[in-house]
């Protein structure tokens, strides 16, 4: 799949990870950023950023034309609630071409 579109939008409060794994507890932390609806996770560098709902909702579009199944509906910012976006980079890092890895998780606890 070779698309340009930039994932980048506005984010709040970027929580930056020096030991390359999702920090579990930043990611269920409550939000801090008064537009924020849920957190993205760079799969590259691994910084975890509060996106607002605009953000949330194009990147529900992007997941759309890359054909992705969605688990659920997300139509309202209480839907985005306990699901967070796992990007394939960020803006504190390089970008790359791997938009297909685009995903939205739900919160879990890790194993
Ligand atoms: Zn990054």
């Amino acid at each position: 799949m070779d698309f340009k579109i930039d994932l980048l939008g506005k984010t709040g409060n970027p929580k930056f990870n020096d030991n390359h794994k999702i920090d579990y507890l930043n990611l269920v932390k409550p939000l801090e950023w008064e537009n924020g609806v849920c957190k993205i996770v760079c799969n590259q560098c691994k910084t975890i950023q509060e996106i607002s709902f605009n953000y949330a909702n194009r990147l529900i579009q992007v997941l759309y034309i890359l054909q992705k199944p969605l688990p659920k509906e997300f139509k309202t910012k209480e839907d985005f609630k306990n699901w967070y976006f796992v990007l394939p980079y960020c803006d504190y890092c390089k970008k790359n071409n791997k938009i297909a890895e685009l995903e939205i998780k739900k919160i879990t606890r890790p194993n």
